[in-house]
């Protein structure tokens, strides 16, 4: 499955995009074995690592290359369910704690990069979420007050507000501080680079074709040679459907593009993620090269798209939204590339054991929040191969 296509911005970004891994042998056991090296898989080995496992992490492709780097790098506590949805859907104490979770997150990811992926760009940002129409208005309202309530940090900007901080007015925004931006392919890169160098191992172009749980250990068969672990972690991304089919998900795709750097970026407000309350939402970001990234215009279509002038015509589109907001700018496209993009259908990712297995764990951050789900759920898959407990599990469980 192409999990994107089109021409990716990130993977320019970095010095040597694919540059070999050392070859290693396999060893007789280890502790965890993690498939898929993208978001998830990295955090989840780096995250492990910290509790001297003996880990592998095993990739059918070059490892980072899969929907990691699509990935427009915006880092929020918000979600793509709202906190007041949210709350409706599974009750205030789980919902706040979610999304306590979430900030935490960002936290968290920052530390890392501050570490371990110092060249991924990480910097800290505001996000505006505006009200895309006016009957938005009141959901801004009913979400300003509820996160407001909850203790995180939120601000309320009126149409008149908006006229003093942007080129642009829309009927009012919810303002959330604390988030931030990343450079997700050099991200993951840098924590990839340092797993292989704290002792994990790492396997690209190693395809995992059958796992076998025996009475101690899991076997896996992978095109490279069969590895044998304590337990196994999925951190495969939006290639299988997940087993969690109580609740289910839709893969589908979205369009993102990167522009030529853009001369002046003063117009635009502390330089803030931008993002609106409508579903399928249009979101913007810009670079630390000073360019603007922005993505959206989703489709009911699991495949990544084929067609070069498909890509060319959304990408189009994209720039016209961006020209609607800041008129003055001279918007050229650089890089376009729609990809596959999952999401579960209550909104939050699957994470943890396999209801039936014993030694077999989900990584899936499905949704728009998938780097935050990634940093979660490293710690509480964490948690639960080490069998501490870990109340925020039964969250996002795969049989919720
Ligand atoms: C256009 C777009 C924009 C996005 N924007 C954002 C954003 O702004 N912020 C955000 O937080 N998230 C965003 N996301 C979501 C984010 O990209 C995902 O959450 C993230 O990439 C998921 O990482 P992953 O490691 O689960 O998947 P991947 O990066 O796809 O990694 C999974 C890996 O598993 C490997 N694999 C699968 N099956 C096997 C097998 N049988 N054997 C061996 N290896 C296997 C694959 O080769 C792949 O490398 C966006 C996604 C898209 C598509």
């Amino acid at each position: 499955m192409d999990l994107h296509n089109g021409s990716l911005f990130w993977p320019t970004t970095a010095a040597e995009t694919f540059h070999e891994r050392k070859k290693l042998p396999i060893d007789d056991h280890y502790d965890v074995l993690i498939i898929g090296g993208g978001m998830s898989g990295a955090l989840c080995a780096y995250t492990l690592l910290q509790e001297n496992l003996k880990i592998a992490l095993v990739d059918k492709r070059v490892m980072a290359t899969g929907s990691s780097s699509a990935n427009t790098g915006l880092l929020q506590f918000s979600n793509d369910i709202m906190l007041f949805e949210l709350i409706e859907q599974i009750g205030e104490e789980k919902a706040v704690r979610f999304y306590k979770l979430c900030q935490s997150a960002i936290g968290q990811l920052e530390n890392i990069a501050n570490t371990a992926a110092k060249d991924s760009d990480f910097i800290r940002r505001k996000s505006i979420c505006f009200a895309s129409t006016d009957e938005d208005i009141k959901k801004v309202q009913k979400e300003y007050a509820v996160l407001k309530k909850h203790g995180f940090p939120v601000s309320y900007w009126t149409e008149e507000d908006m006229k003093q901080h942007l080129p642009f007015s829309k009927p009012a925004a919810l303002i959330t501080h604390g988030d931030a931006e990343v450079n997700p392919f050099t991200f993951v890169r840098g924590i990839l680079d340092y797993v292989e160098h704290k002792g994990g191992h790492l396997f690209e172009n190693a395809e995992v074709t059958n796992v076998t749980e025996k009475k101690d250990h899991v076997s896996i068969e992978t095109s490279i040679g069969t590895f044998h672990a304590s337990q196994i972690i999925y951190a495969i991304g939006y290639e299988t459907p997940p087993i969690g089919e109580k609740i289910g998900a839709d893969i589908n795709r979205s369009y993102a593009i990167a522009t030529q750097p853009i001369d002046d970026l003063s117009e635009w407000e502390g330089r803030s993620l931008i993002w609106e309350t409508k579903r399928p939402y249009l979101y913007m970001r810009t670079t630390a090269d000073g360019r603007i990234i922005a993505g959206g215009l989703d489709e009911d279509e699991p495949e990544a798209p084929q067609s070069e002038d498909w890509i060319n015509n959304r990408a189009h589109r994209l720039k016209q939204e961006i020209e609607k907001l800041f008129p003055m700018m001279d918007i050229q496209i650089a890089y376009a590339w729609g990809a596959s993009f999952g999401e579960s259908l209550d909104n939050l990712p699957f994470i943890g054991k396999h209801p039936d297995k014993k030694r077999q764990y989900y990584l899936l951050g499905y949704g728009g929040n998938g780097t935050v789900y990634s940093m979660l759920g490293s710690h509480i898959l964490k948690d639960l191969i080490l069998q501490r407990p870990n109340p925020d599990a039964e969250i996002v469980k795969l049989d919720r």
